[in-house]
């Protein structure tokens, strides 16, 4: 597997695979990587001749009090990870290199649906990783892109900016990857003590108690809203951040669920934010 540090470094090893003509594919991830990325890798794998992974704690989505610097940082053994799935380069460059003095051009995608769920909640977020993913679109020249479900908002934002910026970048979504338990594969899992990790298995379960009730027949949204926070309360460790349905992709409101909807939370256990998701609905 090629390491690649510079702009340089990914410049020329994107060129050299586009003149041979291979299709790229791109997997942008911020490290401490677990089984989640791993699928992410495995699929561009799948669909693509050569696949470039980005190991990046991109500092311009984290907000000031968020936790960039307590990250985990663990990049040799993402390597050997990366290696195990075959990944064909990964690149790994310094904040300084992506973001160097004089650097002042950001991609800000406007619209409710970025102020709603995570926009909300971290202002500047989605700035942050609308800017950082179309740098390394460009610099990896990929044909397709790989991000995960799990932040669905996320793959809303980019399809947005993809498309209204004319990029020639097919986005792929590809489904949660959770522990046997349910919850949800983070690298935020890793500041878990173990009975904040029990006590983290509510996200997974209020999700799948309000899907119950969809599927015995509950489509009212505030209803099945109920029910995933009634859940969650009653985990004492358990802080909610926000509990939404929306429409997916659209997110907008909705009250009775007659198209595909995202039930999203945010919950704090302790003081460590988590996320998950589940899409249901429509035909
Ligand atoms: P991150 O390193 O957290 O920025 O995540 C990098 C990519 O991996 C994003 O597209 C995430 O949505 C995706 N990802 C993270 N966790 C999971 C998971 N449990 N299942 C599927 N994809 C995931």
């Amino acid at each position: 597997m090629k390491i690649l540090r510079t702009i340089d470094d990914i410049k020329t090893y994107a060129k050299s695979q586009k003149d041979a003509g291979k299709t790229i594919g791109l997997v942008p991830t911020m490290g401490a990587l677990h089984e989640g990325h791993l699928t992410l890798m495995r699929t561009a794998k799948e669909n693509c001749d050569v696949v470039i992974a980005s190991v990046f704690v991109n500092p311009v989505q984290f907000g000031p009090n968020e936790d960039y610097d307590a990250y985990p940082r663990q990049f040799e053994a993402d390597c050997k990870k990366l290696e195990s799935v075959n990944v064909d380069a990964v690149f790994h460059p310094e904040p300084s290199a992506m973001y160097p003095q004089g650097y002042c051009t950001y991609v800000n995608v406007e619209g409710d649906f970025t102020h709603k769920l995570c926009g909300g909640q971290r202002p500047g977020h989605f700035r942050g990783v609308a800017t950082v993913v179309t740098k390394l679109m460009n610099l990896s020249r990929a044909d397709k892109a790989f991000f995960g479900q799990k932040d669905a908002q996320q793959v809303v934002v980019i399809r947005r900016f993809v498309e209204d910026l004319n990029m020639n970048v097919e986005v792929n979504m590809v489904p949660i990857v959770r522990e046997e338990t349910g919850l949800a594969r983070s690298s935020r899992n890793q500041y878990l003590s173990p009975a904040e990790k029990e006590a983290a298995l509510v996200l997974s379960r209020s999700l799948q108690a309000a899907k119950i009730a969809f599927e015995a027949g509950q489509h009212s949204t505030s209803a099945l809203k109920a029910i995933a926070i009634k859940t969650i309360q009653s985990e004492p460790n358990a802080t909610i951040d926000y509990v939404e349905i929306y429409t997916y992709p659209g997110l907008e409101p909705i009250e009775t669920v007659t198209e595909p909807v995202i039930l999203a939370l945010a919950v704090k256990i302790g003081s460590t934010r988590l996320i998950d998701n589940t899409i249901f609905g429509g035909k």
